[in-house]
């Protein structure tokens, strides 16, 4: 019964992405779940992003498939944009318990436009169900952590989101979630490389504060770490900010089966084989 209904699942999303294009780039070793095209680019095997967008030619060898975070800028001058502030605006004013953009959006035509949200999603704070079924984002921001209220989580195809911050830890009551694995860094499935910390971030990725203890960062600025933790039903890869080494230090144990410390990525990152 079960796999029946995956089955249908499956090739509903296959007729939804066919011809899509399709991103990241790397060098000639295979990543599973990924494939690499004529162009010489490498594409998720479901589809997903800009060409180009995540990865870059460098690197080769049996790990040297080095990512790089997407960058795309979010055009804050569209009617979408404004379309997408007035919503949550709207949502916050109402104290609606669910936000669920997708469905005007994509009546105006404008939520391929949209790929980052604003900040003032923190106003969200009456919000339970946060659906982002099939978007073009390439980020969650780490206001997510003041939607205090988040009880469901849902990105689900949107296969350009590889990461989260770190921030939705904050998110005390979040109880359910539905990510697409294969595109996560280091997921279980295909183990997709970790890009290399530092980084440069899409904007609105940096938080105003540590993600660990919320203190000033020093001059130095933050130190970016990844670290794979269990958030609701899935394992996912979050984007610490921290302000010194003893926030570092005070990280939660990653989730058993992934990489079992706080670490910067790149290619030469040893991680679990993959299963599943
Ligand atoms: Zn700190």
């Amino acid at each position: 019964m079960f796999n029946r209904v995956r089955e249908a699942w499956e090739s509903k999303k296959r007729r939804l992405y066919r011809g899509r294009r399709l991103h990241v780039r790397g060098s000639d070793s295979a990543i599973p779940g990924w494939r690499k095209s004529d162009d010489g680019l490498w594409y998720p095997a479901r589809p997903s992003c800009a060409p180009g967008a995540c990865g870059t030619p460098e690197a080769a060898g049996a790990r040297g498939n080095e990512l790089r975070i997407h960058t795309e800028p979010q055009n804050t001058d569209a009617e979408a944009w404004r379309h997408l502030l007035d919503l949550i605006d709207e949502s916050a004013a109402d104290r609606r318990k669910a936000f669920r953009p997708r469905e005007s959006m994509l009546a105006l035509g404008f939520w391929h436009e949209i790929v980052t949200l604003p900040p003032t999603i923190a106003k969200l704070t009456a919000v339970r169900e946060l659906d982002l079924y099939g978007s073009h984002l390439i980020a969650i921001p780490p206001q997510i952590g003041e939607m205090s209220a988040l009880t469901t989580f849902d990105p689900y195809t949107s296969h350009r989101l590889h990461w989260y911050p770190y921030e939705i830890t904050r998110c005390a009551k979040l109880r359910d979630s539905r990510v697409s694995t294969r595109f996560l860094y280091g997921n279980f499935k295909n183990r997709l490389p970790f890009p290399r910390l530092p980084a440069t971030l899409p904007a609105g990725s940096l938080p105003p504060s540590c993600s660990v203890c919320r203190g000033a960062f020093e001059s130095r600025g933050p130190i970016q770490r990844w670290i794979s933790l269990r958030v609701a039903t899935d394992v996912l890869p979050l984007l610490v900010h921290a302000c010194s080494e003893a926030c570092v230090n005070a990280l939660p144990a990653p989730a058993d089966g992934y990489v079992d410390h706080p670490h910067q990525g790149g290619p030469d990152l040893a991680q679990p084989p993959a299963y599943g």
